[in-house]
């Protein structure tokens, strides 16, 4: 277990690159990250087409730092992420240039990729699932870079760089796990599972601007003014929660983590380095104020589109008079459609 995290404080994301670096440096620098591997792949939050200034996304300036430092390194750097709707081309042309990463690509030089392919492997040592279908650039890549957004988290509390990984599973194979495992612990469960077999290499958090409230997708930008890294996702997670303010015990996947032996059960088992994380902290305020047992409402702002009910997994969604109506007996609490409606109409209060 590697309990080191780096945190460097960044008030704007103009300072991004030398944050990032000052990162990087703490743990050798980039060519000491590959050691002697070349293919590298920079796994962004990209949840949903939106613009950075949302905070819902990894922001471009962040992931082009990255990419920067590992292709000055000698890497050859690739940028992917899967949506939780259909992964297609398509759909990936529309994400890179929304969330500014043809920008981020251009400027890094790093390649954005199309390949929609998958394979399913083998979870080695799963406690949850045996199995997992995942981006086939994921596989191909010889150290994979966790690139993740401090926010607020509907079902998981919070997510940052080990839940990021989750969209390394294709597009619909997510809300086809929401489905299987309906259960809060279960479902981190498998996230450490999933987390496990994609194996970053090193896990880097852009909490300059995060977001607070209804996350990962309908709450607010709230100041970080943090850039935190670390080989760990789980060590970089626990300084997150810590960051946010957010109770460890609220954050069932770094309680899941800690449970495995993955990190440290409290922050102050954590190797802190770089700036003084106190000041830094600040409040953030929870996604579900009663920890995940309300059944969501749709408000009249629903536009009637229909991403909730192409995403619910139950299957117990629909439309009604051009509004979407949710039937409440048989929803598992997962929050999909909290998290895809567009227009932040799906409520959890
Ligand atoms: S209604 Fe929403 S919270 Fe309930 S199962 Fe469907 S997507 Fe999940
Ligand atoms: S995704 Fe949002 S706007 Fe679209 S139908 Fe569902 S609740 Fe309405």
């Amino acid at each position: 277990m590697d309990n080191r995290v780096f945190i460097a404080q960044c008030d704007t994301y103009d300072n991004a690159k030398a944050a990032v670096d000052r990162v990087l440096h703490a743990f050798g620098g980039a060519a000491a990250i590959l050691n002697g591997k070349k293919r590298v792949l920079v796994k962004p939050n990209l949840i949903m087409p939106r613009n950075p200034d949302a905070a819902a996304t990894t922001h471009p300036a962040v992931v082009s730092a990255i990419c920067a430092a590992f292709i000055e390194a000698g890497a050859e750097v690739t940028i992917i992420d899967s949506t939780g709707g259909p992964h297609s081309k398509a759909v990936l042309k529309m994400l890179y240039s929304k969330c500014g990463m043809e920008d981020a690509a251009k400027r890094s030089g790093a390649v954005l990729s199309y390949n929609t392919k998958s394979r399913t492997v083998s979870v080695p040592g799963g406690r949850v699932i045996q199995k997992v279908s995942l981006l086939a650039p994921v596989l191909e890549a010889d150290l994979v870079i966790s690139a993740a957004k401090a926010k607020t988290h509907s079902m998981m509390a919070m997510t940052g760089c080990m839940k990021n990984l989750f969209g390394c599973v294709p597009g619909m194979g997510k809300p086809i796990l929401h489905g299987k495992y309906p259960n809060r612990p279960d479902f981190a469960g498998m996230l450490v599972d999933v987390c496990e077999t994609v194996k970053p290499g090193f896990a880097i958090l852009d909490g300059v601007w995060g977001m607070e409230g209804a996350g990962p997708t309908g709450g607010d930008p709230k100041h970080l003014r943090v850039i935190a890294g670390g080989f760990s996702p789980y060590t970089v997670d626990l300084a997150q929660c810590h960051l946010m303010g957010l109770r460890l015990d609220s954050v069932y996947t770094v309680a899941e983590a800690a449970k495995r032996g993955l990190a440290p059960d409290s922050p102050a088992q954590l190797e802190w380095l770089g700036d003084n994380p106190a000041p830094l902290r600040t409040n953030f305020l929870p996604a579900v104020k009663h920890k995940g047992d309300i059944v969501p409402t749709i408000k009249e702002s629903c536009i009637g589109c229909g991403d909730c009910i192409r995403i619910c997994p139950k299957k117990c969604m629909e439309l009604k008079g051009k509004k979407a109506v949710i039937f409440a007996q048989n929803c598992i609490r997962c929050y999909c459609c909290h998290e895809f409606c567009p227009v932040k109409a799906v409520a959890l209060e």
